[in-house]
């Protein structure tokens, strides 16, 4: 099936890593990324046709695929942690080089940068100016979560119509 995969498999592709997925709960598969996969490995099939670190990547992961039950198995370190390293290692080479982001990703840093900093603003605001800390903290919070969570929705709309999201 390596070769033959296109963009209408996605689908045939979750239910492969569904089956073999059986048994694992829901928490690890998510923890591990697994919902991450498919799009991953479509979009390093993509980009294989001009990149041949993106199709050595394609291979590997799809070899990943084949024995993801092992690597789900919780005894089974090695080859969990191989894997992680693996998949760590294409994701830095699609920002790195191609400048591609999984969905969410951009979202949830940009809110969580957005956020630490109106708090410590906010902290830095109250002590200066002997206010009601937790209040104002609590004040910082929402400023934070509001400006992130629309700015995040912005830069990853930008990088959508950029097809620079996966
Ligand atoms: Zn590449």
């Amino acid at each position: 099936m390596n070769q033959s995969l296109n963009d209408k498999d996605l689908a045939s592709l979750r239910d492969i890593l569904n089956d073999k997925l059986k048994g694992a709960s829901f928490v690890e598969s998510r923890l591990m990324g697994f919902e991450v996969l498919p799009r991953l490995i479509l979009q390093l099939k993509k980009n294989g046709e001009a990149c041949s670190e993106c199709r050595e990547a394609y291979l590997k992961t799809m070899q990943f695929v084949d024995k993801i039950n092992l690597i789900v198995k919780p005894d089974n370190i090695l080859i969990r942690k191989e894997f992680e390293k693996e998949i760590g290692l294409i994701l830095k080479h699609l920002k790195k080089t191609h400048k591609i982001f999984p969905k969410g990703e951009m979202h949830t840093k940009i809110l969580s940068i957005s956020m630490a900093v109106a708090i410590v603003i906010t902290f830095v605001y109250a002590s200066i100016n002997r206010y009601n800390f937790f209040k104002m903290i609590m004040l910082g919070w929402a400023i934070g979560v509001s400006i992130g969570f629309l700015l995040g929705k912005v830069y990853e709309n930008s990088l959508r119509k950029q097809n620079r999201l996966f």
